[in-house]
């Protein structure tokens, strides 16, 4: 049944026999549900499938909206952000903080009309939501959500259960595992292409204090407002992870030591001028190596781990590095 209606309002259609529309249509769905389980990753996924989507109908203006808990909340869309993209997706995903993908298909970006939102997948723990400008192919794309409803909801929950298994609950920050085989994955690429790499280990000085004095829940607070500032401080190649309890991993891709000193610096007078709630500071104590030939991931980790403990013993609230790797 779908398809005849889809051939109704596909108007690029008018011109072919209702055989050829048919297998058109028909491609274009099965050619979505394959681009979204060829097992590439979700944000790659979600980009295909806009894009294939808006080239096909450029006045549809499609974008899809994902909310998960304990992650930020994503938008994809083919709309101009600027133009109108930025506002949409906050109509459906509200005042909190989302990542907002541009997804390019050629051509003027559509403009922005009445809506309509098709959800894609509604649980407890994950709401998707596919958009479209309302009125031109509304039906077609009714019966394209039923097929991918599905496909996304494998997506979804495969991303789920990478989001627990190399997330910290509490920050939502990258976890002692994800720094593990990420380390190892930025010593391999730092050997085959000749490059380097920083590691920065950062523990929050005096913390049992905070507890202590303020309570266990807006030492909480501390720790995640502390992995917000951390994130947004970084580059986007870079990654900060929740190492343990108060510690925090950095890994600084193409980053030599001077620099990796230069950004710890950075960070280390941010977080001293920063009030977390009213009436409380708190320090940070730093190390860093860097990757030299020969080294492995857990000497690194180690040399860095010393510059922390040094840092500590010369009176925390500082970076330091050790010479000669020792
Ligand atoms: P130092 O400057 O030597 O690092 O002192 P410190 O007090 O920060 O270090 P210590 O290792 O003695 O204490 C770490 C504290 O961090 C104790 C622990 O209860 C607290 N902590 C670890 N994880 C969490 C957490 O998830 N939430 C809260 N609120 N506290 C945590
Ligand atoms: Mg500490
Ligand atoms: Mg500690």
């Amino acid at each position: 049944m779908f398809i005849a209606e889809a051939e109704a309002l596909h108007g690029r259609e008018d011109s072919g026999t209702g055989e050829l529309s048919r297998h058109r249509t028909l491609a274009l769905f099965t050619e979505s549900i394959v681009s979204l389980m060829s097992g590439t990753t979700f944000p790659a996924a979600m980009i295909d499938l806009l894009s294939l989507m808006g080239q096909t109908f450029p006045q549809a203006g499609p974008a899809v909206y994902i909310t998960m808990t304990g992650s930020q909340s994503q938008a994809y869309s083919v709309l101009d952000g600027a133009g109108g993209g930025f506002a949409e997706a906050r109509r459906i995903l509200g005042n909190h903080s989302f990542s907002y993908t541009p997804v390019k298909v050629g051509g003027h970006p559509p403009l922005l009309m009445d809506r309509l939102d098709l959800p894609l997948m509604e649980t407890a723990g994950a709401r998707v939501v596919l958009s479209i400008n309302s009125g031109i192919h509304d039906n077609i794309f009714s019966e394209w959500v039923k097929i991918l409803t599905p496909a996304v909801g494998k997506l979804i929950n495969h991303e789920i259960l990478l989001h627990l298994a190399y997330r910290d609950g509490l920050t939502g920050l990258l976890n002692y595992r994800a720094f593990e085989e990420m380390i190892r994955a930025e010593l391999d690429r730092a050997k085959r292409y000749a490059t380097t790499f920083s590691v920065m280990m950062a523990d929050i000085d005096w913390f049992k204090k905070i507890n202590d004095g303020f309570g266990h829940q807006i030492g909480d607070l501390v720790l995640k407002a502390l992995a917000d500032r951390l994130n947004r401080c970084v580059r986007k190649s870079d990654r900060v992870f929740r190492y343990g309890g108060e510690e925090f991993a950095v890994l600084l891709p193409h980053t030599v030591i001077g620099k990796a000193r230069n950004l710890a610096e950075r960070l280390r007078c941010m977080i001293e001028k920063t009030e977390f709630v009213a009436g409380l500071h708190i320090t940070l104590s730093i190390g860093i190596s860097e990757y030299r030939n020969g080294l492995s991931h857990s000497d690194l980790i180690k040399q860095a781990d010393k510059g922390l403990y040094l840092a500590k013993e010369r009176g925390r609230n500082r970076v330091e590095v050790l010479k000669g790797g020792s």
